[in-house]
C-alpha cells in the first residue's frame, strides 16, 4: 500500500496482467452509453435509495464508467478509485459506511471534494474466469449501511452486468466470424468466376483454329450434330457448303508456306464477311472450309456459295489470284448429317473435275 495525496491507493490485484487482458477482450472501455447498462445503475440507485450508482471498470491508470447516475464525470484516476480497492476481494461487496472514518479514503479528493462521498458499496464484476473487471457500486453523501436485501440485489445486478459484457463479447466474435465467412465466400465466388472464365477460354481454344480464328473441325462436327438434331426436331432444312482452294499446293510451292498461311487467313476473312448472321464458318481441313447454313434451302445455299466464289475471285490477293471450288448439299429432317457432308464433298469433287472456280450442287433429291 502506498500513501498518496488521494489517501492510501490500492494494491494491484495479484492477477492484474490477466485481469487487464480480460477487460481488454470485452472492448467495452470508451464505448458509447447503452440502455441496458444505464438501466442497471438506475435500478441499483432505486433499490438502495442512493443518489449515485456506477458501473466502474478499472483500467490500468483510471476507472472508467460504463454507466452512471448522479455524477457527470466519465472517469477518474485509478488512485482515487474506491473500486480499485473493491476488486481486491472479488468474492464480496466492499462496503465503506463512512469514508471520513476510513484511513484509506479520508483524504481522497472524492471524499474531501466533489461528489463528497461518505457511503460506498461496490459489488465486484467477476468474470467466469475469476477476473474482477470493476464494480457495480452505489454511493451516498451521507454515512449509511447496506441492508442484506440491498446487498443481495447489488450482487445480482453485478452478475447481470457481467452477463451483458459476455454477451457483448460473444456477439462481437460472431460478427467477426460472420465477416470472415462472408469474405471467404466472396473469395470462393471470385475464384469460381475466374475458373469458369478459364474453362470457357479453354473450351473456346479447343474449338478454335489457331491460324484463322475460325471454328475448327471439332467445333464443326459439334455444330453439324446440333443443327441436324434441331432440323429433325423442327422439321426445318439445313444446307452445307464445302469449299477448297484451287491449286493451293502450287501456291505454296511458288510463294512459300508463310504466304500460303496468309492466304488462308485472308480467305477466312472473306468467308466470314460473306456468311450470314446464323451461318457458321469452319476450317474443315488444311485448305478446305465448311459453312453450315441453318434453315436454308438449296436455292438459298447456292446463292451464298456463288457470292463467295465471286468475292474470292474478285478479292485483291498479294501474290496471285486465288479461286475456290464449292460443293453444296441440303437436307431435310429425314437425312443425317454424315450424308450431308458426303454429298457436299462429292459435289466439291465434281466442281474440281469440272474445271475449278465453280459451284456444284448435290443432285440427290431432297
Ligand atoms: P486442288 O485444286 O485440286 O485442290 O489442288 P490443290 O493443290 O489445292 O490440292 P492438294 O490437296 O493437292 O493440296 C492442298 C495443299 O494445301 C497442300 C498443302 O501444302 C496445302 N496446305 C494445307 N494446309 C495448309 C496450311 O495450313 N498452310 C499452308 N500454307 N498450306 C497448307
Ligand atoms: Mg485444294
Ligand atoms: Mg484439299
Amino acid at each position: 500500500m502506498a500513501t498518496s495525496p488521494c489517501g492510501i491507493s490500492a494494491q494491484l490485484p495479484a492477477d492484474e496482467v490477466t485481469r487487464l487482458q480480460s477487460l481488454e477482450s470485452f472492448r467495452i472501455l470508451d464505448s458509447l452509453p447503452e440502455q441496458s447498462y444505464d438501466d442497471i445503475v438506475t435500478l441499483a440507485s432505486h433499490i438502495c435509495g442512493v443518489p449515485i450508482a456506477l458501473i466502474s471498470l478499472i483500467d490500468s491508470e483510471r476507472q472508467w464508467f460504463k454507466a452512471k447516475v448522479g455524477v457527470e464525470v466519465q472517469q477518474t484516476p485509478r488512485e482515487q478509485a474506491f473500486c480499485a480497492h473493491a476488486i481486491l476481494n472479488p468474492a464480496d461487496i466492499m462496503e465503506v459506511p463512512d469514508a471520513t472514518l476510513d484511513p484509506r479514503f479520508a483524504n481522497n479528493p472524492l471524499v474531501t471534494g466533489e461528489p463528497g462521498i461518505r457511503f460506498y458499496a461496490g459489488a465486484p464484476l467477476v468474470t467466469p474466469s475469476g477476473s474482477a473487471l470493476g464494480t457495480l457500486c452505489i454511493i451516498d453523501r451521507v454515512p449509511r449501511r447496506l441492508t442484506p436485501p440491498m446487498a443481495k440485489a447489488l450482487k445480482a445486478l453485478a452478475r447481470q452486468v457481467v452477463r451483458l459484457l459476455e454477451l457483448r463479447r460473444a456477439l462481437a466474435e460472431l460478427e467477426t466470424l460472420a465477416q470472415a465467412q462472408q469474405e471467404r465466400q466472396q473469395q470462393l465466388e471470385a475464384t469460381q468466376r475466374r475458373l469458369d472464365q478459364v474453362i470457357l477460354e479453354l473450351a473456346q481454344q479447343t474449338m478454335t483454329d489457331s491460324l484463322t480464328g475460325l471454328k475448327n473441325r471439332r467445333a464443326f462436327d459439334q455444330i453439324l450434330r446440333e443443327d441436324s438434331s434441331r432440323m429433325a426436331r423442327t422439321q426445318s432444312s439445313l444446307a452445307l457448303i464445302l469449299l477448297d482452294i484451287d491449286g493451293f499446293k502450287a501456291f505454296n510451292d511458288e510463294f512459300g508456306h508463310v504466304s500460303g498461311d496468309e492466304a488462308l487467313q485472308q480467305l477466312a476473312r472473306v468467308l466470314q464477311a460473306q456468311a450470314r448472321a446464323y451461318d457458321r464458318v469452319a476450317r474443315y481441313g488444311g485448305e478446305e472450309f465448311a459453312i453450315v447454313l441453318p434453315d436454308t434451302s438449296m436455292a438459298e445455299a447456292l446463292g451464298v456459295a456463288e457470292r463467295i466464289r465471286q468475292e474470292v475471285q474478285d478479292a485483291h490477293w498479294p501474290h496471285r489470284p486465288v479461286t475456290v471450288s464449292l460443293g453444296v448439299a441440303a437436307a431435310r429432317a429425314s437425312q443425317d448429317s454424315l450424308t450431308l457432308v458426303a454429298r457436299a464433298d462429292k459435289a466439291l469433287y465434281q466442281a474440281k473435275a469440272t474445271g475449278r472456280n465453280c459451284v456444284v450442287r448435290d443432285t440427290e433429291v431432297v
